[in-house]
């Protein structure tokens, strides 16, 4: 706990960083300061820009569960904006809490919410701007506890474990509570570790150990402490008891003057390429009573409610909840099929929605198990533009296991289609490439090589602008194969993001930490294959997971 005297004024932070950081405080509602004395002292950051950040809720309602807790005071951080590194630099400012401009190295703990593998340099560069040592091992008592929580902490956490004291394997809001009972009464490092392994879905990556064969596969983990072979992976069984909600209301959003409100967790449909089925699962609703409640509080801070949830659509009620009176509510993504296309008339003034065919042909989607069909999106885009939505947003993948350039070509073909059933209002592609993900049938599956992505992506960027009122977005192939190393990455790739520090570029820095991506992102792998992440026990075995991608194949 930090005591009142060693309070820190903020005295060798920069002005002008000072006076950015005050601008973004004025445009908040909702803000907490506390007096850190005597309090359990969090520095809560999330590993990308304030406008990123704030745009999560996850970020948002950690920040004010922790600051629900008498005995807590949470603060603040981002990744500062490009344009002010120069002037952190410059001034030797170190990294600060965005309420008492504290640095983030007089905190007890400096707790990341993760929520994209992209974001692990960043998790470097703040660790560096803090001047907290990068490594757990290089740190001790009088450091910050660092810990990751977040959804990159529940499929994954290898490639970055090295850099974290403790990684919360599990929703935050079910392991939080029991974990600050044992930092009121365990003080800090090494003593805390120990103890913090008695409680299920902490990991604490430095009781385990890790060889690795002749071919670079993981030959043997070993654990230590007394902690568990597997980590169980926690979650919250009844999300109407999770007080996770917007805590600050700002313009400077994505969602701007939004409050949002959780209506679901998990997502039924299973979709083979996703992660959020089986990292999140079992699919929980919240109760409508609760979303009532959580209305009539957001009403008292803002006009707008936003509502989130994997498949919204399946929500038994949601017509109810669209019809509560006085709101403007907003649901930017729904799945085809005409019971969405009805929702649309409910959401007043709503101009843009977004659906995710995912993938071209009927054969294609029925690999990845996206269960919609042609016609599912084809009513149901005609219904949506009757309805008066002008931007309809298709999302897509290319690379996709078993893909070729026919399905590729009837991506193309699907939105002419759209175009002939509704010439009204405006069609945006998003198109990505895929990245198989952890706990999915498809990891085991490797990533399309370079050429081909490019290749494919070149087909729909040429046909796309010649379809009237449609255009195309995508991802760069090279971040997506960043994705990808983080992603199924082990222990040895946080050498990769160690270097980018210097380099910046990760493709340079695989080179210099000796480090080969084709072995994580253009390999198959076997059934037998020790995976990074096995030793997390997410609820679903392995064999079931085979046995579909090999279905998914055939
Ligand atoms: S892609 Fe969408 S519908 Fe499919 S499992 Fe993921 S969240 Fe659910």
């Amino acid at each position: 706990m930090v005591d009142s005297h060693d309070e820190h004024t903020g005295d060798d932070v920069s002005r002008k960083l000072r006076e950015k950081a005050d601008f973004l405080l004025s445009r908040e509602k909702g803000t907490v300061y506390k007096d850190p004395g005597g309090r359990i002292n969090v520095a809560l950051v999330y590993p990308n820009t304030y406008h990123v950040g704030m745009s999560n809720l996850g970020f948002q309602g950690i920040y004010g569960l922790l600051n629900s807790m008498r005995d807590v005071v949470c603060e603040r951080a981002f990744l500062p904006d490009d344009g002010d590194l120069g002037e952190y630099a410059r001034t030797q400012t170190e990294l600060f809490s965005l309420e008492s401009g504290r640095p983030l190295n007089r905190f007890d703990i400096v707790a990341f919410s993760v929520s994209f593998e992209n974001d692990y340099p960043n998790i470097a560069g703040i660790l560096q701007l803090s001047k907290i040592p990068l490594r757990s091992s290089e740190r001790n008592f009088r450091h910050p506890l660092v810990i990751m929580g977040g959804v990159c902490a529940f499929f994954n956490p290898e490639p970055v474990s090295a850099f974290f004291d403790i990684c919360f394997i599990g929703e935050a809001d079910e392991m939080l509570p029991e974990f600050l009972d044992l930092c009121r009464v365990s003080g800090k490092k090494p003593g805390i570790l120990k103890k913090s392994v008695s409680i299920s879905g902490i990991y604490v990556p430095e009781f385990y150990s890790v060889t690795y064969g002749k071919e670079g596969n993981i030959s043997k983990r070993y654990q230590t402490e007394g902690t568990p072979e597997y980590v169980k992976r926690r979650f919250l069984q009844d999300i109407s008891q999770s007080k996770i909600t917007t805590s600050i209301i700002t313009s400077e959003t994505e969602f701007s003057e939004m409050f949002l409100i959780e209506m679901m967790r998990g997502c039924p449909w299973n979709c083979r390429f996703c992660a959020a089925g089986k990292i999140y699962a079992p699919p929980r609703r919240k109760d409508f009573k609760v979303i009532e409640d959580e209305t009539r509080k957001g009403l008292t801070k803002t006009k707008r409610i936003g509502l989130i949830g994997p498949s919204l659509s399946d929500y038994p009620q949601i017509k109810d909840v669209l019809k509560i009176p006085g709101v403007d509510f907003s649901i930017t993504s729904l799945r085809a099929g005409s019971r969405s296309a009805e929702l649309v008339s409910l959401m007043k003034g709503h101009r843009s929605v977004s659906i995710a065919p995912e993938a071209g042909t009927e054969r294609l989607r029925r690999v990845i198990d996206k269960r919609i069909t042609e016609e599912d999106i084809l009513n149901t885009s005609e219904l949506l533009f009757a309805g008066g939505i002008e931007t309809l947003r298709l999302y897509f993948m290319v690379g996709l296991p078993t893909e070729t350039r026919e399905d590729v070509d009837a991506i193309i073909g699907l939105v002419k289609k759209i175009r002939s059933v509704s010439a009204k209002g405006h069609i945006t592609l998003s198109v990505g490439t895929f990245v198989p993900k952890p706990f999915t049938p498809f990891q085991w599956h490797s990533m399309e090589a370079p050429m081909e992505v490019k290749e494919r992506l070149k087909m729909i960027k040429k046909a796309i602008p010649g379809i009237k009122g449609a255009r195309v977005f995508h991802d760069v192939p090279k971040y997506a194969y960043m994705q990808g190393l983080f992603s199924m990455g082990d222990r040895r790739v946080s050498a990769v993001i160690e270097k980018m520090l210097k380099t910046g570029d990760w493709m340079k820095a695989a080179g210099a930490a000796g480090i080969r991506e084709s072995h994580y992102i253009f390999r198959r792998k076997d059934f037998s294959e020790i995976l990074p992440w096995d030793f997390i026990d997410m609820g679903v075995s392995k064999e079931k997971l085979w046995a579909e991608y090999r279905q998914a194949l055939s």
